[in-house]
C-alpha cells in the first residue's frame, strides 16, 4: 500500500536557526524558511535517529524540510530533513562561528512570527555562504545588518535627515541620536544628545546597503578600523527599537 503524503504537509529549503533536545529523544528545531517564514518544530526520536536526521538538525546547516503543520498548534511536526549544506569552518574557526551565531541570533530576534519572506531566508542563507567561503570581515555583519533592517520594516535613510528630509550630501555635519537612530541635519539635531558622523562611514554603509551576499568577495566588505567602530555604533542605534544589545553570541565576538 502507498502512503500518501499528507495534504498539510509541506517541503521548503530552510536554515537551522536554533535546536534544543527535548524530552528523552525529541528535539525542538526553528528554521528561517524560504516558504513558511519562522517556524518552530518537533523532531520526534531525533536525538536517537540516526537514520532520519542525522547531522541536519544542527545551527547553520542548510536543509530540505518536509513538516506538518498544525492547527492548534504554534509547533510544526516535522516530518523530514534532508541535508543540503553545511558550513565546516565553522567548527573550525571560532571568529566565523561568532560571526555565524550572531547573524543567526539577530535574525531570530527580528523576525517574530511567521512573517518573514523568502527575502530574509535568502540574505541569511547567502551571508552564511558568504562567511563560509572567506574571512570574517567586520563589514559583513554591518552589510547584514542594513539588510536585515531593510527587510523587517526599520530601512534606516543614510542620504536624508529623519526629520525634515534635507539631502545630507548637501549639509556641513550629519548626526547620528543613538537612542532612537536616525541620522539629522545640523538644524535638526536640536539640543538631544548626538554626535558627528564621518562621510567616510556614511559613504561605506551606502555601498553595504547595496551590496548583494550572493555575487560578493569578502574584500566587499572590509572596513577601516575608524570607519568599523563608527558603523557598528551607528548600526546598533537604528535598531534601538527593535532589539536590546548585547546579544548572548556577542561575547564570542572579537570585532577588530
Ligand atoms: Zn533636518
Amino acid at each position: 500500500m502507498s502512503s500518501a503524503i499528507a495534504p498539510q504537509e509541506t517541503t521548503t529549503p530552510a536554515v537551522v536557526v536554533r535546536a534544543r533536545v527535548f524530552g528523552e529523544s525529541d528535539k525542538i528545531v526553528t528554521f528561517l524558511t524560504r516558504d513558511l517564514g519562522k517556524v518552530t518544530g518537533i523532531a520526534k526520536g531525533a536525538k536517537r535517529s540516526k537514520r532520519r536526521f542525522v547531522n541536519v538538525l544542527e545551527p547553520f546547516t542548510h536543509v530540505s524540510l518536509r513538516l506538518r503543520q498544525r492547527p492548534a498548534s504554534d509547533l510544526a511536526f516535522i516530518s523530514a530533513c534532508e541535508l543540503l549544506d553545511a558550513p565546516r569552518s565553522f567548527t573550525l574557526d571560532l571568529q566565523k562561528f561568532a560571526y555565524a551565531s550572531y547573524i543567526l541570533e539577530l535574525t531570530d530576534r527580528m523576525i517574530r512570527g511567521r512573517e518573514a519572506g523568502p527575502e530574509t531566508y535568502e540574505l541569511v542563507r547567502d551571508a552564511l555562504g558568504l562567511l563560509e567561503r572567506s574571512a570574517p570581515e567586520p563589514g559583513l555583519l554591518r552589510g547584514f545588518e542594513l539588510h536585515l533592517l531593510g527587510l523587517t520594516g526599520y530601512e534606516p535613510s543614510l542620504d536624508r535627515c529623519r526629520r525634515c528630509g534635507t539631502a545630507l550630501a548637501a549639509v556641513d555635519a550629519v548626526y547620528a541620536q543613538p537612542a532612537r537612530g536616525g541620522l539629522l541635519c545640523a538644524r535638526c539635531r536640536g539640543d538631544g544628545r548626538t554626535y558627528v558622523i564621518s562621510r567616510a562611514t556614511l559613504e561605506r554603509l551606502t555601498l553595504l546597503q547595496r551590496a548583494s551576499f550572493a555575487a560578493a568577495d569578502a574584500r566587499d566588505f572590509v572596513l577601516q578600523p575608524g570607519v568599523a567602530a563608527e558603523a557598528r555604533a551607528l548600526l546598533r542605534s537604528f535598531f534601538a527599537a527593535a532589539v536590546t544589545f548585547p546579544l548572548a553570541s556577542e561575547q564570542l565576538l572579537d570585532e577588530r
